[in-house]
Protein backbone atom coordinates (compact mmCIF):
# COMPACT_ATOMS: atom_id res chain seq x y z
CA UNK A 1 0.00 0.00 0.00
CA UNK A 2 1.20 3.40 -1.47
CA UNK A 3 2.05 5.70 1.82
CA UNK A 4 1.44 9.27 2.41
CA UNK A 5 3.43 11.67 1.01
CA UNK A 6 5.86 13.34 3.19
CA UNK A 7 6.79 16.83 3.72
CA UNK A 8 9.39 17.73 5.96
CA UNK A 9 10.71 21.15 6.71
CA UNK A 10 14.48 21.19 7.20
CA UNK A 11 14.93 25.02 9.76
CA UNK A 12 18.62 24.84 8.99
CA UNK A 13 19.99 27.16 11.83
CA UNK A 14 17.08 28.86 11.52
CA UNK A 15 14.46 29.92 14.47
CA UNK A 16 14.51 30.57 18.93
CA UNK A 17 11.53 30.02 21.12
CA UNK A 18 9.74 32.97 18.68
CA UNK A 19 9.59 30.34 16.27
CA UNK A 20 7.20 28.58 18.17
CA UNK A 21 3.93 30.03 17.49
CA UNK A 22 4.84 29.20 13.74
CA UNK A 23 5.42 25.19 14.80
CA UNK A 24 1.61 25.85 16.20
CA UNK A 25 0.39 27.15 13.61
CA UNK A 26 2.10 24.01 11.31
CA UNK A 27 0.62 21.84 14.09
CA UNK A 28 -2.68 23.08 13.39
CA UNK A 29 -3.19 23.42 9.89
CA UNK A 30 -1.64 19.60 9.71
CA UNK A 31 -4.31 18.51 11.83
CA UNK A 32 -6.40 19.70 8.43
CA UNK A 33 -4.44 17.86 6.33
CA UNK A 34 -4.16 14.01 7.19
CA UNK A 35 -3.52 12.45 4.02
CA UNK A 36 0.20 14.19 4.58
CA UNK A 37 2.06 13.50 6.56
CA UNK A 38 4.04 16.59 8.11
CA UNK A 39 7.01 17.02 9.99
CA UNK A 40 9.94 19.77 10.90
CA UNK A 41 13.33 19.09 11.92
CA UNK A 42 14.32 22.21 13.54
CA UNK A 43 17.28 23.26 15.41
CA UNK A 44 18.30 21.17 18.40
CA UNK A 45 17.14 22.95 21.02
CA UNK A 46 13.53 23.75 19.51
CA UNK A 47 12.92 19.62 19.36
CA UNK A 48 11.89 19.08 22.71
CA UNK A 49 9.41 21.86 22.92
CA UNK A 50 7.87 21.61 19.74
CA UNK A 51 7.52 17.81 20.37
CA UNK A 52 5.65 18.73 24.02
CA UNK A 53 3.24 20.53 22.00
CA UNK A 54 2.86 18.64 18.61
CA UNK A 55 -0.62 17.21 18.25
CA UNK A 56 0.00 16.24 14.59
CA UNK A 57 2.93 17.27 13.06
CA UNK A 58 6.65 14.67 13.52
CA UNK A 59 9.47 16.12 14.78
CA UNK A 60 13.06 15.30 13.93
CA UNK A 61 16.84 16.19 13.62
CA UNK A 62 18.85 17.61 11.05
CA UNK A 63 21.91 15.77 11.88
CA UNK A 64 23.33 13.21 14.60
CA UNK A 65 26.45 11.56 15.57
CA UNK A 66 27.78 8.16 14.64
CA UNK A 67 28.51 6.84 18.07
CA UNK A 68 26.33 6.59 21.26
CA UNK A 69 27.34 8.67 23.62
CA UNK A 70 31.88 9.61 24.66
CA UNK A 71 34.03 12.66 24.40
CA UNK A 72 32.54 14.60 21.43
CA UNK A 73 32.55 18.28 22.77
CA UNK A 74 29.37 19.98 20.64
CA UNK A 75 28.17 17.03 19.45
CA UNK A 76 24.74 15.24 20.21
CA UNK A 77 24.11 11.04 19.86
CA UNK A 78 21.15 9.32 18.27
CA UNK A 79 19.75 8.37 21.83
CA UNK A 80 19.32 12.22 23.13
CA UNK A 81 18.06 13.21 19.95
CA UNK A 82 15.17 10.50 20.68
CA UNK A 83 14.97 11.30 24.24
CA UNK A 84 14.19 15.03 22.93
CA UNK A 85 11.10 13.64 21.27
CA UNK A 86 12.77 13.26 17.31
CA UNK A 87 11.51 10.63 15.71
CA UNK A 88 13.59 11.10 12.45
CA UNK A 89 17.02 12.71 11.69
CA UNK A 90 18.34 14.02 8.55
CA UNK A 91 21.71 12.89 7.19
CA UNK A 92 24.14 13.39 4.25
CA UNK A 93 21.96 16.74 3.69
CA UNK A 94 24.88 18.43 0.99
CA UNK A 95 25.46 21.70 3.63
CA UNK A 96 27.03 18.73 6.10
CA UNK A 97 28.66 17.42 3.41
CA UNK A 98 30.07 20.23 2.27
CA UNK A 99 30.98 22.59 5.49
CA UNK A 100 31.65 19.18 7.79
CA UNK A 101 33.46 17.49 4.97
CA UNK A 102 31.01 14.26 5.46
CA UNK A 103 31.40 11.54 3.70
CA UNK A 104 29.90 8.78 2.25
CA UNK A 105 30.77 6.00 5.16
CA UNK A 106 30.16 8.56 8.32
CA UNK A 107 26.71 9.01 6.71
CA UNK A 108 26.07 5.28 7.16
CA UNK A 109 27.35 4.92 10.32
CA UNK A 110 25.62 7.57 11.55
CA UNK A 111 22.01 6.12 9.87
CA UNK A 112 22.85 3.05 11.87
CA UNK A 113 23.36 4.68 14.82
CA UNK A 114 20.35 6.43 14.40
CA UNK A 115 18.61 3.57 13.41
CA UNK A 116 19.59 1.93 16.52
CA UNK A 117 18.18 5.00 18.78
CA UNK A 118 14.93 4.19 17.38
CA UNK A 119 14.77 7.36 14.74
CA UNK A 120 13.35 6.82 10.96
CA UNK A 121 16.38 7.98 8.75
CA UNK A 122 15.72 10.75 5.81
CA UNK A 123 19.18 9.93 3.91
CA UNK A 124 20.16 13.02 1.41
CA UNK A 125 21.94 12.95 -2.08
CA UNK A 126 22.59 15.00 -4.68
CA UNK A 127 24.91 16.17 -7.23
CA UNK A 128 26.52 19.41 -8.13
CA UNK A 129 26.03 21.49 -11.12
CA UNK A 130 29.48 20.74 -12.68
CA UNK A 131 28.26 17.46 -12.38
CA UNK A 132 25.12 17.34 -14.02
CA UNK A 133 26.91 19.48 -16.97
CA UNK A 134 29.02 16.27 -17.69
CA UNK A 135 26.48 14.11 -17.55
CA UNK A 136 27.88 12.33 -14.64
CA UNK A 137 24.33 13.11 -12.18
CA UNK A 138 22.77 9.59 -12.31
CA UNK A 139 25.93 7.46 -11.79
CA UNK A 140 27.17 9.79 -8.77
CA UNK A 141 24.16 10.21 -7.32
CA UNK A 142 23.45 5.93 -7.41
CA UNK A 143 27.06 5.75 -5.67
CA UNK A 144 26.43 7.93 -3.20
CA UNK A 145 23.45 6.28 -2.12
CA UNK A 146 24.69 2.93 -2.20
CA UNK A 147 27.82 4.04 0.32
CA UNK A 148 25.99 5.60 2.52
CA UNK A 149 22.42 4.02 3.03
CA UNK A 150 22.29 1.20 5.49
CA UNK A 151 22.74 -2.46 4.84
CA UNK A 152 19.45 -4.63 4.58
CA UNK A 153 18.54 -6.65 7.36
CA UNK A 154 17.62 -7.76 10.56
CA UNK A 155 18.81 -4.66 11.87
CA UNK A 156 17.22 -1.97 9.56
CA UNK A 157 14.42 -4.18 9.58
CA UNK A 158 11.61 -2.72 7.68
CA UNK A 159 13.51 -0.60 5.22
CA UNK A 160 9.96 0.92 3.88
CA UNK A 161 9.35 2.36 7.03
CA UNK A 162 12.51 3.49 8.52
CA UNK A 163 14.31 4.63 5.56
CA UNK A 164 13.00 8.04 2.73
CA UNK A 165 15.55 9.11 0.54
CA UNK A 166 15.66 12.83 -0.41
CA UNK A 167 17.07 13.21 -3.67
CA UNK A 168 18.41 16.66 -3.53
CA UNK A 169 20.68 18.92 -6.22
CA UNK A 170 22.85 20.83 -5.01
CA UNK A 171 22.50 24.06 -7.09
CA UNK A 172 18.44 23.83 -6.77
CA UNK A 173 19.08 24.12 -2.50
CA UNK A 174 18.50 27.78 -1.67
CA UNK A 175 19.17 28.68 -5.11
CA UNK A 176 15.36 30.18 -6.44
CA UNK A 177 16.05 27.24 -9.03
CA UNK A 178 14.12 24.09 -9.31
CA UNK A 179 15.10 20.73 -11.10
CA UNK A 180 12.79 20.31 -14.23
CA UNK A 181 10.05 17.83 -13.61
CA UNK A 182 11.66 15.27 -16.12
CA UNK A 183 14.81 15.45 -14.79
CA UNK A 184 13.37 15.08 -11.76
CA UNK A 185 11.05 11.88 -12.84
CA UNK A 186 14.41 10.96 -14.41
CA UNK A 187 16.40 10.72 -11.74
CA UNK A 188 13.92 9.31 -9.18
CA UNK A 189 13.15 6.75 -11.38
CA UNK A 190 17.16 5.60 -11.21
CA UNK A 191 16.82 6.14 -7.49
CA UNK A 192 13.80 3.49 -7.38
CA UNK A 193 15.28 0.70 -9.33
CA UNK A 194 18.50 1.22 -6.93
CA UNK A 195 16.28 1.03 -3.98
CA UNK A 196 14.56 -2.19 -5.23
CA UNK A 197 18.41 -3.36 -5.82
CA UNK A 198 18.90 -3.09 -2.30
CA UNK A 199 15.82 -3.71 -0.50
CA UNK A 200 13.67 -6.09 -2.52
CA UNK A 201 11.08 -5.31 -4.59
CA UNK A 202 8.62 -5.14 -1.61
CA UNK A 203 10.12 -2.61 0.62
CA UNK A 204 11.81 -1.03 -2.06
CA UNK A 205 9.18 0.01 -4.22
CA UNK A 206 7.83 1.19 -0.98
CA UNK A 207 10.14 3.84 0.49
CA UNK A 208 9.58 7.23 -0.10
CA UNK A 209 11.20 9.39 -2.65
CA UNK A 210 11.57 13.05 -1.65
CA UNK A 211 12.66 16.05 -3.96
CA UNK A 212 13.99 18.84 -2.46
CA UNK A 213 15.52 22.17 -3.75
CA UNK A 214 13.61 25.51 -3.98
CA UNK A 215 10.18 23.72 -3.68
CA UNK A 216 7.43 26.86 -2.72
CA UNK A 217 3.97 27.22 -3.17
CA UNK A 218 4.39 28.39 -6.78
CA UNK A 219 5.84 25.00 -8.03
CA UNK A 220 4.86 22.65 -5.69
CA UNK A 221 1.82 21.07 -7.60
CA UNK A 222 3.75 20.16 -10.38
CA UNK A 223 6.51 18.66 -8.42
CA UNK A 224 4.10 16.15 -6.98
CA UNK A 225 2.49 15.38 -10.12
CA UNK A 226 6.12 13.99 -11.22
CA UNK A 227 6.50 10.20 -10.92
CA UNK A 228 8.01 8.69 -7.93
CA UNK A 229 7.73 11.89 -5.95
CA UNK A 230 6.68 10.76 -2.41
CA UNK A 231 6.81 14.47 -0.72
CA UNK A 232 8.98 17.34 -0.19
CA UNK A 233 11.84 18.39 1.65
CA UNK A 234 11.83 22.29 2.31
CA UNK A 235 14.22 24.91 3.25
CA UNK A 236 13.52 28.08 3.02
CA UNK A 237 9.60 27.77 2.26
CA UNK A 238 9.21 25.80 5.59
CA UNK A 239 9.83 28.57 7.54
CA UNK A 240 6.73 29.85 7.57
CA UNK A 241 3.22 28.27 8.29
CA UNK A 242 1.41 30.59 5.58
CA UNK A 243 4.17 29.19 2.50
CA UNK A 244 4.99 25.38 4.18
CA UNK A 245 1.10 24.48 4.78
CA UNK A 246 0.13 25.51 1.00
CA UNK A 247 2.81 22.78 -0.12
CA UNK A 248 1.53 20.36 1.93
CA UNK A 249 -1.83 21.14 0.57
CA UNK A 250 -0.62 20.81 -2.88
CA UNK A 251 0.70 17.47 -2.13
CA UNK A 252 -3.10 16.15 -0.62
CA UNK A 253 -4.78 17.53 -3.98
CA UNK A 254 -2.47 15.61 -5.59
CA UNK A 255 -3.33 12.57 -3.56
CA UNK A 256 -7.36 13.33 -4.31
CA UNK A 257 -6.31 13.33 -8.20
C1 LIG B 1 17.16 21.96 1.83
O1 LIG B 1 18.09 22.57 2.33
O2 LIG B 1 16.96 20.79 2.17
C2 LIG B 1 16.34 22.64 0.84
C3 LIG B 1 15.68 21.91 0.00
O3 LIG B 1 16.36 24.02 0.86
P1 LIG B 1 15.45 25.00 -0.06
O4 LIG B 1 14.05 24.47 -0.08
O5 LIG B 1 15.56 26.34 0.61
O6 LIG B 1 16.08 24.97 -1.43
Amino acid sequence: MAQRPYIVGNWKMHGTRAMLSEARAIDRAAQRHMKVEVAIAPPYTLIHPIHREAEQIVVGAQDCHHEAEGAHTGDISAAMLADAGAKFVILGHSERRQAHGEKDALIRAKADAALAAGLRVILCCGESEETREVGKAVAFVKRQLKASLPEAGEELGDASERLTVAYEPIWAIGTGKSATAADIAAMHGEIRALLVELYGDVQGNEIRILYGGSVKPENAAEVFATPEVGGALVGGASLTADSFMVIALAAAETEDS
